[in-house]
C-alpha cells in the first residue's frame, strides 16, 4: 500500500483547500478510524470524499465492498489508476459525483450485499448539510465521520449551554453518538487550521410515524434557533406557520411545563417533541 505522501508526489495533485482536501497522512489514524465499522469480507460500504484513498484502501485490504462518491475529477482518475484491479473485481466503485447531489439511500441498495455503514474524513465545508442528509437515512446502521472538533462538541452539547442547538437535536433524534477520538491537525497535509474528531453514530429503528413526527419537530427546532437569542414562545407565534391565539400560546407552554420566557437553547429534546405534539392541531395547511 502506498503512502498518501508518495501518492501525492506520483500524481503531483495540487490540493484545494476550498473543497475541504485535507488528506489524511498518518496510517495509524487512518486505520484506528476504520476499524470503527469492524471492517471484513462480505461488508459493504459507502464513503463520502475518498480523496487519495487514504481510508479506502484499508476498507480493501480488509475485503470490504466500497463505494465512494468523490467531487474532484483528478481525484477520481487518480483513485482508478490506483485501485484498477479493485475496481476490475468490483470491490470499488467510483462515482465522480457532488455528494450533496446524490440518493445515497439508492446508492447504497445498489451495492452486493446493500451497504449498511458509511464512513467519511468529511470535507469540513459541508459538514452540516451532509449530517443532515445522511442522518434521515433509512438503509444506514452506522457512520463513522471525521469532522472538526467543534462541530463534534456541538453534537455532545447539553441543553443550556452556548453550543446546544439544531445539530444537537438531530443527532440525539436519529441517532445514537459515541465522540471516539480526536486527532491532531498535524495528521494531514495540509494541515487544516482546527482540530478534528472522530464520531461514531449508530442509527436508531424509528416507525413511519415517528419519522413524520421527527420532520415536524425539526421544522419547530430550525424555526426557534433562527432566533436563538429570542424566547422561542415569541418567535414561533411570529413565525406564523401555527395558528394560534397569544392565549393558545400561554396555554400550550403551560401544559408542557415550558416557562413562558424559555429561549431555544434552554429546552430539552423531549420538550421539542412534546411542543410538536401539541402544536400538531394548530398547523395552518399551506404554509
Ligand atoms: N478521504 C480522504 C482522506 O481521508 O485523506 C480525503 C478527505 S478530504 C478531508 C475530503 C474529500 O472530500 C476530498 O477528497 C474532496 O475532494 C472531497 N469532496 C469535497 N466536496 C465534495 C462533495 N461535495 N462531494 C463529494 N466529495 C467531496
Amino acid at each position: 500500500m502506498k503512502t498518501q505522501i508518495e501518492l501525492l508526489k506520483e500524481f503531483k495533485i495540487a490540493v484545494r483547500g476550498h473543497w475541504g482536501q485535507h488528506l489524511l497522512i498518518d496510517p495509524n489514524i487512518q486505520k484506528k478510524i476504520v476499524e470503527l465499522l469492524h471492517p471484513c469480507s462480505g461488508k459493504s460500504v459507502l464513503e463520502i470524499g475518498p480523496g487519495m484513498g487514504a481510508l479506502t484502501a484499508w476498507l480493501l485490504d480488509r475485503g470490504v465492498r466500497v463505494t465512494a462518491v468523490e467531487k474532484d475529477p483528478r481525484l477520481c482518475a487518480m483513485l482508478e489508476t490506483v485501485f484498477a484491479d479493485k475496481i476490475a473485481d468490483g470491490f470499488l466503485r467510483l462515482r465522480q459525483a457532488d455528494v450533496l447531489k446524490e440518493d445515497l439511500d439508492q446508492l447504497a441498495l445498489s451495492m452486493n450485499p446493500p451497504a449498511d455503514q458509511i464512513i467519511s474524513n468529511l470535507p469540513y465545508y459541508i459538514t452540516g448539510p451532509i449530517l443532515a442528509g445522511v442522518l434521515p437515512l433509512k438503509r444506514l446502521r452506522r457512520a463513522v465521520f471525521m469532522m472538526q472538533k467543534e462541530v463534534a462538541e456541538r453534537i455532545f452539547a447539553k441543553p443550556g449551554s452556548r453550543e446546544y442547538g439544531r445539530l444537537s437535536l438531530l443527532v440525539h433524534f436519529f441517532a445514537k453518538a459515541y465522540p471516539a477520538f480526536d486527532v491532531s491537525p498535524k495528521c494531514f497535509t495540509p494541515p487544516p487550521e482546527v482540530h478534528s474528531s472522530v464520531v461514531v453514530f449508530d442509527f436508531k429503528e424509528r416507525s413511519k410515524e415517528q419519522e413524520a413526527s421527527l420532520e415536524a419537530v425539526l421544522e419547530i427546532a430550525a424555526a426557534a434557533f433562527a432566533q436563538r437569542r429570542k424566547k422561542i414562545m415569541g418567535t414561533l407565534q411570529r413565525d406564523g406557520r401555527w395558528k394560534l391565539s397569544k392565549a393558545e400560546w400561554i396555554g400550550v407552554f403551560e401544559s408542557i411545563g415550558i416557562c413562558a420566557d424559555a429561549r431555544p437553547e434552554e429546552l430539552a429534546p423531549e420538550c421539542y417533541e412534546a411542543l410538536e405534539r401539541s402544536l400538531r392541531a394548530f398547523r395552518r395547511p399551506h404554509l
